[in-house]
């Protein structure tokens, strides 16, 4: 994303913020989920379709709010260095010692006392990488050095074998070196005491580089999630299966699972075929001590058959809301005790794929940062021009599916086609989320609006 700049409008959707790095399992922040605020008012149809009067709706930035407050980092876990890429430290790391830990050569030469090494010298040694320090250079002599192998005692330069003419056990320098020439000093890496690696830092190539010179084999992180997917509806067929007449396939757990692995969570998926409250509630059960996340798909609207809202309510402290965003609106958040004394937070995202899509990306995922212990919770974001009108819902959040390219320095953004909540199309499309604010019904071409980044552009 090098090449993407910041927006410099304040998306709604910003879910930014510090996590403290309390170690904790995972269930709501001091105490209890928050009250429920919108649970009692007539349902709507369909999240697509509602057009239910503002004040029923909870507001995006409230909600999200509401969610990443509730979360805290996983219990820290020692994992080996490599298993640790991708993972946020969990505590700051000080060195312990100097890096490099000795003077050492910087090329293969000839260790020499500068301010004495005129005419033909005496090669009285060697000295290779990984020898014991043990020898020492006189004035008026030389020590053959190799890289990395630690200074002899007294050298004050190291003189590359390059600049040196070599005559059997003698050699002579071509010219006076400088004092500290080709010498890696101790500590001119990293000094003991420093602290070279902060909280909060997602261990990578270099940042596990660092842990491993200083000798570390393992690093203390914050665990990816374990995240639960359930895809209900008894309409779903699962793909490569025989699909059935008037059933459809379960693109949703695909959609959650493929998101949720991108976040560098660990999933489980698992499809429900049936609008059955038991045999729901038994699925879940079944699952629940397997997960420190759990995400459902489906079922939280107003239908007949929208089972979930029940049965999350029957398990645990889960709240339904219709937040003001399309797609997306009907959700359902909380908190359920997966194991005796083990609280995990727990989504019921809508059933349209596009609904559940963009609703993973505007809650789901800056919940698994926070249970990672990361800082950066949301998908990185521009600041695009329209290349085309928008309409949109007021008194709601609208995600619009945009292509970006850039043109004369800046960049453009343009719906992609169909947006109703569930053309995937229109998704497989876009390089981005257009965020339109809520109180804004229309946007011209020209204006901007803060574009929330699905791929690199
Ligand atoms: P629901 O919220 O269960 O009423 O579902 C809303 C719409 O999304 C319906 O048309 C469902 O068939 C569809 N839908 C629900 N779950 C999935 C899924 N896992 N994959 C694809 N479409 C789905
Ligand atoms: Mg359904």
């Amino acid at each position: 994303m090098s090449t993407a700049e910041q927006g410099s409008q304040a998306p709604v959707a910003d879910a930014g913020g510090e996590p403290d790095h309390t170690a904790g399992t995972g269930q709501p922040a001091g105490g209890a989920a928050s009250a429920p605020e919108d649970q009692s008012g007539p349902s709507h149809a369909g999240d697509a379709h509602d057009h239910g009067p503002a004040r029923e709706l909870v507001s995006l930035p409230d909600h999200l709010q509401r969610i990443v407050e509730s979360i805290r980092p996983l219990s820290p876990i020692q994992l080996s260095l490599l298993d640790s890429s991708g993972c946020a430290l969990a505590t700051d790391v000080v060195a312990h010692e100097d890096i490099p830990p000795f003077d050492n050569s910087a090329m293969d030469g000839y260790a020499v006392v500068a301010e004495s090494a005129e005419g033909w010298l005496p090669v009285t040694g060697e000295v290779a990488a990984g020898d014991e320090p043990r020898l020492s250079v006189e004035p008026d002599t030389a020590v053959r050095i190799m890289t990395g192998a630690a200074l002899p005692a007294g050298a004050t330069a190291v003189v590359p074998v390059e600049h040196v003419d070599e005559d059997g056990e003698r050699i002579r320098l071509r010219q006076a070196p400088q004092p500290g020439a080709h010498i890696r000093r101790a500590g001119e890496s990293v000094e003991a005491g420093e602290t070279v690696l902060v909280a909060g830092t997602v261990l990578d190539a270099a940042s596990i580089g660092m842990l491993a010179a200083l000798g570390h084999s393992y690093a203390s992180v914050f665990p990816h999630p374990r995240v639960v997917i359930v895809s209900t509806g008894e309409e779903l067929s699962d793909p490569g299966a025989e699909r059935s007449p008037g059933a459809i396939f379960d693109a949703n757990g695909y959609v959650l699972t493929a998101l949720a692995r991108d976040t560098g969570a660990q999933t489980v998926r698992r499809m429900i075929a049936s609008d059955d409250e038991a045999a729901l509630r038994e699925t879940i059960e079944e699952l629940l001590p397997h997960a420190d996340l759990l995400v459902t798909t489906g079922g939280v609207s107003a239908g007949k058959y929208d089972l979930v809202k029940v049965v999350l309510a029957e398990l645990g402290d889960v709240q339904f809301h219709k937040v003001g965003m399309r797609p997306g609106m009907p959700q359902a958040f909380g908190f359920i005790e997966a194991d005796p004394g083990r609280v995990i937070p727990c989504f019921g995202l809508p059933g349209n794929p596009v609904s559940a899509y963009v609703s993973f990306e505007v809650f789901v995922r800056p919940t698994i940062r926070r249970m990672q212990g990361r800082r950066d919770l949301s998908r990185p974001r521009i600041s695009a021009a329209l290349e085309a009108p928008i309409e949109s819902v007021a008194d709601k959040v609208e995600f619009v599916r945009v292509t970006l390219r850039r043109r004369d320095g800046e960049w453009q953004a343009r719906p992609t086609g169909n947006q109703g909540s569930g053309i995937l199309r229109s998704l497989v499309e876009a390089d981005g989320l257009a965020e339109v604010p809520s109180d804004r019904d229309h946007l011209d071409i020209g204006e901007r609006v803060v574009v929330h980044l699905l791929r690199s552009v």
